[in-house]
């Protein structure tokens, strides 16, 4: 059997007037900000797919759904996750799991983290207890703690054979 790890990071910044989208669920932010992006910048899910394409070095989400494409505008993340699990299981690769971990100030999260990994594990084909999410605050520090964004950490791990 063949193992592989992927890595995977994304920040988006907080700004008035978009959704809050995580883990595929619209959140209420106390300030009514939301993220920015060109998809519905829904962090979680995008560090998600980065991870399992770095699991199999095959670049990152840039390269598939590039921000520049008008057809991605406005993207629901589920289904460009479900276009990136359809390539790793295509090279024959299967999920193990995943996890990850939402750095974010506001709003609180835990309320919300079943639906994300339900949400997210449907995508994927997976059951819940194969993905991982968690939430941390960044005790006011830096830009996460400044509100200025939200960022997420994706670890991937990949099976064969
Ligand atoms: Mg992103």
């Amino acid at each position: 059997m063949q193992l592989r790890i992927g890595n995977g990071y994304d920040i988006h910044r907080l700004v008035a007037g978009r959704p809050l989208i995580l883990g595929g669920q619209q959140l209420d932010h106390p300030d009514g900000l939301g993220l920015d992006g060109h998809s519905d910048a829904d962090v979680l899910v995008h560090a998600i797919m980065d991870a399992l394409l770095g699991a199999l070095s095959l670049g990152d989400i840039g390269k598939y759904f590039p921000p520049d494409d008008p057809q991605w505008k406005g993207s629901d993340s589920l289904v460009l996750l479900e276009q990136v699990v359809a390539l790793v299981r295509e090279r024959g690769w299967s999920v193990v799991n995943v996890d990850s971990v939402v750095v974010a100030e506001r709003p609180k999260l835990k309320p919300h983290i079943e639906a994300m990994r339900a949400a997210i594990a449907a995508r994927m084909d997976l059951d819940a207890d194969q993905v991982g999410v968690k939430a941390t605050t960044n005790e006011k520090l830096g830009a996460e703690g400044r509100e200025e964004g939200i960022s997420c950490h994706a670890v991937a791990l990949l099976q064969k054979g």
